[in-house]
Parts: structure tokens; C-alpha cells; sequence
């Protein structure tokens, strides 16, 4: 059984972590979904594509989608200006998502096996992600959370830290009864939290906007998410933080054991 002890006797490290941040995202749209958050002191871990490859796929807007082109981070300025704002005011950290969120051969971008071909996505990833926002990323999160043993030995080695979802807050999950979902979130952070544990809420700003509308769409969705939030701030003790803070304070705290082996570092 893992021991965890968190910063100022926390009982939990709660994240909020955006995958599928990139070339195509507008700040106007991550303001919308973040800017109540963080009034709430609630932080996000944007989980940013280095080079977003144009595939046929939700998180890619319709006028791109399935161009097949690729699109790097540091081209959208608009984006990477309100970033380092963000950041200098501690509202976001950044982790990295993969390298250009695409399929090779059929096979989720790290899911394959070839070290030096991931190798070379991981590091590539890393220099645009630095040039762009001179940060050092310490987390990563595969795309399609599919992570192959090549790909978290490769991970490792950069001396990064690779993370799973503990609740994922997609819409397909609240087409029945919202409440049940509901019900599941609140059991699955209640155990966390007895337990003492890392719980990584996982979300896609992009879904609140269907179909990359220019307001927020789902408002039911963005509703559940603002009702789950309000669930975690009724319970003390809750360190409201980012992967990157998780992993500076589990480096340097020896009571907890990252237990090596499970294939990804931490569950909630
Ligand atoms: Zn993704």
C-alpha cells in the first residue's frame, strides 16, 4: 500500500488536467471553460500536442480535420502569449501529450514499440514545448492514454513522470442519467481521498463547444463538471494543484514510494 503524505497535512492532490491543448486552441475558448475555475482556486494541467497532427478527429476543428497537416505549437502566438500569462500567474501548468497525436501503422503514437522513433517524438516534443514556453515539462500524458513499455521506459529515462486518468468527464459518460455519473465521481473521489491520493480529473475543453462553436454548447456537461468541483470544495484539505507540482513534491519527498512498476506512476 502506498503512503502518501501531501504538502500542509492535505489529505488529497486533486488535478485538473485539459488534454488535446495545441495549434487549434483559442484562448478565448480556454477562458471560458478555466477563467470560473480558477476564481475557485482551482489550477489546470494543460496537456499541450507539440505538433498537432490534422487527423479525422473531434479534437482537431472541422476546417482542418483530416488534412492530414501538422501544426506546431509555437505558430499559434496568440496561444503561446496567453499561456506564459497563465503560467506566470500560476493558473496552469504544462504537461506533454504525445508529439503529434496521430496513429503510425494503425498504432496510437506511443503505443508502438520502436524506441528510437519515440525517443525522437518524446524529445522533439520536449524543444518545441521549451522554445515555446520555456518551461520544463516533467509530465506526460500518452494520446488515447495508450503507452507501450518502450514508450514508458523512453519516458523514464527523460526523467519525466507518466500519469492515468482517475475519473475521465467525456460526454458519452453522461448520455443516461447524469446523476449516476455523478454518483460514480463522488464514490471514486471519496475513495481517493480516504486513501490519500493523487485523483486526476480528465476533460477536453473542445467538447464543451460542439462542434468547435464559438460559445459553450454542452452546457449540461460544463454544469456537471461546475457541480463536481463544488462536491470536491465541500470536503478540507484538498490540495487544488498540477501534475508538475505533484511531481517536484514526490521527487522530493521520501515517504512516498512511486512504486516503479506499475505502468504508469501514480493512480488516484
Ligand atoms: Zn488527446
Amino acid at each position: 500500500m502506498i503512503k502518501t503524505i501531501w504538502p500542509d497535512g492535505a489529505k488529497i492532490a486533486f488535478i485538473i488536467r485539459d488534454d488535446d491543448i495545441g495549434f487549434f486552441t483559442s484562448p478565448q475558448m480556454l477562458e471560458k471553460v478555466y477563467g470560473p475555475l480558477w476564481q475557485q482556486g482551482f489550477k489546470t494541467t494543460l496537456a499541450v500536442i507539440p505538433k498537432h497532427k490534422a487527423i479525422d478527429d473531434l479534437n482537431v476543428p472541422p476546417s482542418f480535420r483530416g488534412r492530414n497537416t501538422y501544426h506546431s505549437l509555437n505558430l499559434n502566438r496568440n496561444l503561446v502569449h496567453y499561456l506564459e500569462n497563465r503560467l506566470r500567474e500560476d493558473y496552469i501548468a504544462i504537461a506533454q501529450h504525445g508529439f503529434s497525436h496521430e496513429k503510425i501503422d494503425g498504432v496510437h503514437e506511443f503505443g508502438i514499440s520502436d524506441r528510437g522513433e519515440l525517443a525522437r517524438r518524446l524529445s522533439e516534443g520536449i524543444r518545441i514545448l521549451n522554445n515555446a514556453l520555456n518551461v520544463e515539462v516533467k509530465a506526460f500524458v500518452p494520446p488515447w492514454e495508450k503507452l507501450s513499455k518502450s514508450a514508458l521506459g523512453v519516458i523514464r529515462k527523460a526523467g519525466m513522470w507518466a500519469f492515468k486518468p482517475s475519473y475521465k468527464h467525456y460526454p458519452s459518460k453522461y448520455l443516461d442519467d447524469p446523476n449516476i455519473q455523478f454518483e460514480r465521481f463522488k464514490t471514486k473521489f471519496l475513495d481517493s481521498y480516504r486513501r490519500g491520493g493523487c485523483f486526476i480529473l480528465v476533460h477536453h475543453y473542445w467538447d464543451y463547444f460542439s462542434d468547435w462553436e464559438k460559445k459553450i454548447t454542452r452546457k449540461a456537461l460544463y454544469h456537471h463538471l461546475q457541480e463536481a468541483l463544488a462536491f470536491v470544495d465541500t470536503h478540507p484539505n484538498v490540495w487544488k494543484t498540477t501534475l508538475t507540482e505533484v511531481v517536484e513534491w514526490l521527487a522530493s519527498n521520501r515517504n512516498y514510494d512511486p512504486a516503479p512498476d506499475v505502468s504508469i506512476s501514480i493512480r488516484g
